[in-house]
C-alpha cells in the first residue's frame, strides 16, 4: 500500500473554459492522464526516501533523475495550469496586464510588453525537443527568460518561476498537430495576470 503524498491539482475552470485556445480534450488527457501519470510516480518513487516529507520545490531543487523529472514536472505543470482563466472572446486579443508591479519589470527589463512576448514566443518556438520556457525572477526581482529542457524549472537556479509554456508536444498536439507557434501565440489570451502577478509580488 503506497501512501498518497502528493496530489493531483483540481483546476479552477471547467475543462472546457479554455476553448479554444485549448480544448477540453487536451485538457482531459494533459491534466488528467499526463499529470496524473507524474503524481503516481512521484508518490511510488518517494515512499520510504528523505524525499517523501519535502515541498515540491525544494525536491526539485535536490534530487536527480526520475525523482526529478517527476517532481519537476508536478511543480511545472502545477504552475502552467493555475496560470490560466477562462477564455472570453469578448476582452482584446492578446490580453495585456493591467498596471502592475510585473508589468512595470516588464518593461524595464525587455523594453515593453510586446517586445517580452516576441522574445517569450520566440525562445518557446525554437527550444528543440521536449520542456518549458520560463519567465522566472532573480532576488532582485530582475526577470529572465530561460529554456530548460525536459522536467527543468528555473528553481534549479535560484530563480523563482513565474509564467511558463509548456513545449512538449502533448500540451498542444491535438489541438494544433505540428504547428507549437499558432498554439504559444494563442495561449495570451488565456494568461491570468492576476495570478502571474501574485506570484511576482509574494
Ligand atoms: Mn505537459
Amino acid at each position: 500500500m503506497i501512501e498518497v503524498l502528493f496530489t493531483l491539482i483540481t483546476l479552477p475552470y471547467a475543462p472546457n473554459a479554455l476553448e479554444p485556445v485549448i480544448s477540453q480534450e487536451t485538457i482531459e488527457y494533459h491534466h488528467g492522464k499526463h499529470l496524473q501519470t507524474y503524481v503516481d510516480n512521484l508518490n511510488k518513487l518517494v515512499a520510504g526516501t528523505e524525499f517523501e516529507s519535502m515541498p515540491l520545490e525544494q525536491i526539485v531543487a535536490k534530487s536527480q533523475g526520475a525523482i526529478f523529472n517527476n517532481a519537476g514536472q508536478i511543480l511545472n505543470h502545477n504552475l502552467y495550469f493555475l496560470q490560466f482563466k477562462a477564455y472570453n472572446a469578448a476582452a482584446p486579443s492578446p490580453v495585456t496586464p493591467h498596471p502592475s508591479p510585473l508589468l512595470d519589470a516588464i518593461v524595464r527589463d525587455f523594453g515593453s510588453f510586446e517586445a517580452f512576448k516576441a522574445e517569450f514566443e520566440q525562445k518557446g518556438t525554437t527550444l528543440f525537443g521536449s520542456g518549458w520556457v520560463w519567465l522566472a525572477a532573480d532576488k532582485d526581482g530582475k526577470l529572465v527568460i530561460t529554456q530548460e529542457p525536459n522536467a527543468g524549472n528555473p528553481v534549479t537556479k535560484g530563480l523563482k518561476p513565474l509564467l511558463t509554456l509548456d513545449v512538449w508536444e502533448h500540451a498542444y498536439y491535438i489541438d494544433y498537430r505540428n504547428r507549437r507557434a499558432a498554439h504559444l501565440q494563442s495561449l495570451w489570451q488565456i494568461i491570468n495576470w492576476d495570478e502571474i502577478n501574485r506570484r511576482y509580488t509574494e
